[in-house]
């Protein structure tokens, strides 16, 4: 039996990124003993100096908390594995096409391996195509000499939280356990229930649970393709997609609601931007041919081009062409409060806008000044009233809370005359919008 010790509970975290971090801070919260491992020198310093490289809302203070307590260490040294009752793998897996770039997985299992001990616990948190947990993580593990499933538990747990809300899910949501075999399942199982306590979902094998995971950012994007085709449309009607998907959610359907996701200005970030090939890619392998993957990824990739098509609709309407027009962009991350701009829609708007002739000026409270002047070749500038003087036209392509606070009507002088909003998350409700039309401001959205 694996894990079965009922004492304090130890863990290594294998890559502390997006995802790692948070997963080992709430674990050391919880009181396991924690060492995240990482590959990047850098990364793993900063966090030393209780620097966080991600912008997620209360991962500082909760990284601060499990360094200070002694209860989370950081390290680059994979020796620290072979101390630990569980190892978490959540290392990058990008897609590169349609195929799975399994290195970083590959170079973690090769570390582990060696270090590997009988008894210990292996849980996969990494998304990865099915079968990968069987076919490829499992013999890597026993290169070390020890058989998965036999001398030690393996299990694939898909991670299934968004950036901007990752703690509160990673407390709350419930975890989906599936094993190479039934004893590595339940030991999962345990470790989860002992650590986090929330609600476990035992789908039996691990290729169950790898398609869990990807069935749904499957569903995600399938969804937000759908909200944008009927955002175009609503948009030619002149009727509020916001509207008709608030009103259209009511709809009892199943277990459920119909649940329509907001249209916007395209789908970023890490994970819908690939997760879906890892699905088409498994199908095409067995000779099944998936339409509705190809069909969202183009749907939701035509949206950054759409919303450029906004913008010089609205300044044509005050006589201005792209060529010379000012823009202020708030928010370039890849989606509501976060600061990541991995894969971001912004970056093809920006660049866009910037060909055609525009002057742009970007703004993002939460990403990293740095990053944003080397992907976008612009210096971001620190405020929104800097981003607004002078605007043709604001386009709000990510949209943050800190934006809450911005004065439109106070601003209302340092605009162009005229200056239309271009709302690139249909985020502002109706009486936000005729109140910015009262102060004179021309309001456009995604199908609004
Ligand atoms: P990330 O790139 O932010 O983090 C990966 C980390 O792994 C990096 O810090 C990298 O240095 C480290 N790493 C690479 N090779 C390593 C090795 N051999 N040993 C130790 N560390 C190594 O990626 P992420 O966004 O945290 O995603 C991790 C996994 O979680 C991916 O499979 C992703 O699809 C999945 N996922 C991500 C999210 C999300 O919102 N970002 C949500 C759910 C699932």
């Amino acid at each position: 039996e694996f894990l079965s010790d009922q004492g304090n509970t130890s863990a290594a975290v294998i890559g502390m990124g997006y995802v790692g971090s948070p997963i080992a801070a709430v674990l050391a919260e919880r009181g396991v003993d924690v060492v995240g491992i990482d590959v990047d020198p850098e990364l793993v310093a900063g966090l030393a100096r209780r620097r966080c490289a991600f912008s997620e809302p209360g991962l500082a203070e909760l990284l601060c908390d499990g360094l200070d307590s002694g209860r989370l260490r950081v390290s680059t040294d994979y020796d620290l594995v072979s101390d630990v009752d569980v190892v978490i793998i959540a290392v990058g897996t990008p897609v590169r096409g349609t195929e799975l770039v399994d290195e970083y997985l590959r170079n973690a299992c090769a570390e582990i391996a060696k270090r590997l001990r009988e008894g210990q616990l292996v849980i996969v948190k990494s998304t990865v195509p099915p079968g990968t947990t069987r076919n490829l993580v499992a013999p890597l593990l026993e290169a070390g000499g020890l058989v998965a499933g036999e001398d030690f538990g393996l299990a694939f747990c898909p991670e299934r939280l968004s950036e901007g809300h990752a703690l509160r899910e990673l407390r709350t949501f419930p975890i989906i356990v599936g094993g190479l075999c039934g004893e590595s399942a339940a030991a999962a199982a345990r470790f989860w229930q002992r650590t986090i306590g929330v609600e476990i979902i035992d789908c039996g094998s691990a290729e169950s649970a790898e398609m869990v995971k990807l069935a749904g950012n499957w569903w995600i994007d399938h969804n937000i393709a759908m909200a944008n085709e009927l955002a175009k449309l609503c948009g030619a009607l002149d009727v509020d997609v916001l509207e008709v998907i608030n009103a259209a959610n009511t709809m009892p359907k199943g277990s459920g609601n119909v649940n329509i996701l907001l249209p916007s200005v395209g789908v970023g970030g890490s994970c819908l931007t690939k997760d879906p090939w890892m699905v088409w890619r498994a199908a095409r392998d067995r000779g099944i041919r998936l339409d509705t993957i190809g069909v969202a990824r183009e749907v939701n990739d035509s949206m950054p081009g759409y919303t450029v098509g906004l913008i010089a609709e609205e300044l044509a309407g005050i006589g201005k062409r792209l060529d010379g027009a000012k823009v202020a962009v708030l928010g370039v991350a890849f989606k509501n409060n976060t600061g990541d701009l991995r894969a971001t829609p912004a970056l093809q708007v920006v660049a866009a806008l910037r060909q055609a002739g525009a002057e742009v000026a970007v703004h993002d409270p939460l990403a990293d000044p740095g990053e944003v002047k080397k992907l976008f070749d612009l210096v971001p500038v620190q405020t929104a009233g800097e981003a607004l003087a002078g605007a043709d036209c604001i386009a709000v392509l990510a949209w943050h809370d800190a934006f809450e606070e911005i004065d439109f009507a106070a601003l209302r002088e340092s605009v162009a005359p005229g200056c239309a909003i271009v709302d690139g998350r249909a985020h502002y409700p109706r009486r936000t919008i005729e109140s910015l039309r009262r102060h004179g401001y021309t309001y456009r959205g995604i199908g609004r």
